[in-house]
């Protein structure tokens, strides 16, 4: 099966956290963390709509500047969501630079930013053409896990403890639309910009008797009309929606380790933080991250597909393959 997303670290495991996860028939993508994003080229930067950022240490935010160049002067929203005090990072990041010459700019940059709380979230937008000065009231509304919440798939969190509170995210395909590409060549029509409108169709559920015109270049006066339900027959293998989780910079406690298994469970692909070796456990706990060993035992319990570690300590540049080792025999692959 061919997922719909395609999870990516932008570092290797020693450096910065960042998980860019671009869309398959889209040019759209998510970014959860954004550490130090040189490594992403320009053009995949600017495809991302929603970022997501576990907490505001340096390691995990010092990206934010990256996307904000990148997006300065294009007609563009970008929505960003992190935990208790985010807006005031947010807040003193907009206010390190000048911003006089903005209203120059002839399309409006959009930044709208989400403060994550235990039950209650708070919104606030800053304008490029306003010089990022808030304009209006934040934006209070309830909060029960789900941030993001589109026909094809949604981003939910959870507060976990890294003696501040530090969000985990999970990515949720609602179900998942495989193409059968032979079955569209025996139809005689070409893949194009049509199958997402396709797949948006049946993810918004019309009803399978809609009429759904296909039109592509060279197609000639019209393309074809087909009754939705059919097409999905003929062309379509729709199938469970996948889920990754992604778990950053928290102590093994009773309680994280329950909310952890919770959140995680049953995920085709888990990024998890696995920061020291079992052997320096008692560094692990002072500075409130997990080891290797840990993490492992932890995507075994939520009882994951795969399992994909990162974000270690420098103190192992020299012996990495020692951290995956021990993640994943405690996951039960080697
Ligand atoms: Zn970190
Ligand atoms: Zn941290």
């Amino acid at each position: 099966m061919r997922p719909s997303f395609h999870p990516r670290l932008v570092n290797p495991p020693l450096e910065d956290p960042a998980l860019f996860v671009p869309f398959f028939f889209e040019k759209r993508a998510l970014l959860f963390d954004m550490g130090d994003l040189h490594r992403l080229a320009p053009k995949e930067i600017l495809k991302v709509t929603h970022g997501f950022v576990s907490h505001a240490h340096m390691d995990h935010f010092v990206g934010f500047d990256t996307l904000l160049r990148a997006f300065l002067g294009r007609q563009k929203t970008f929505h960003i969501f992190g935990p208790p005090n985010f807006l005031q990072h947010v807040e003193g990041k907009l206010a390190s630079y000048t911003w006089n010459l903005v209203e120059n700019y002839s399309h409006g940059f959009s930044l709208k930013a989400t403060e994550v709380h235990p039950g209650r979230s708070i919104t606030r937008v800053y304008d490029c053409e306003k010089s990022f000065r808030p304009h209006d009231p934040p934006e209070e509304a309830p909060f029960e896990g789900i941030l993001v919440a589109e026909p094809a798939f949604s981003v939910h969190a959870v507060h976990l403890d890294h003696k501040i509170s530090c969000l985990a995210f999970s990515l949720q395909e609602r179900f998942h639309v495989n193409i059968m590409k032979d079955r569209l060549k025996k139809l005689g029509i070409p893949v194009g910009p049509w199958l997402g409108k396709f797949k948006d169709a049946l993810y918004e559920g019309q009803a399978p008797e809609t009429a759904f015109e296909i039109v592509w270049k060279g197609a000639g006066n019209g393309g074809r009309t087909f009754r939705l339900g059919e097409l999905a027959e003929q062309i379509a293998c729709v199938s469970p929606g996948q889920k990754m989780a992604y778990i950053v910079d928290v102590i093994f406690s009773a309680e994280n380790a329950a909310k952890i298994v919770e959140f995680a469970r049953d995920a085709d692909h888990l990024f998890i933080e696995a920061a020291f070796l079992d052997a320096e456990l008692e560094i692990a706990r002072k500075k409130y991250h997990l080891t290797a060993g840990q993490a492992g035992m932890l995507a075994r319990a939520a009882n994951v597909k795969q399992l994909t570690v990162f974000h270690f300590s420098p103190r192992y540049a020299h012996d990495a393959h020692r951290l995956h080792r021990e993640a994943h025999e405690a996951f039960g692959v080697l």
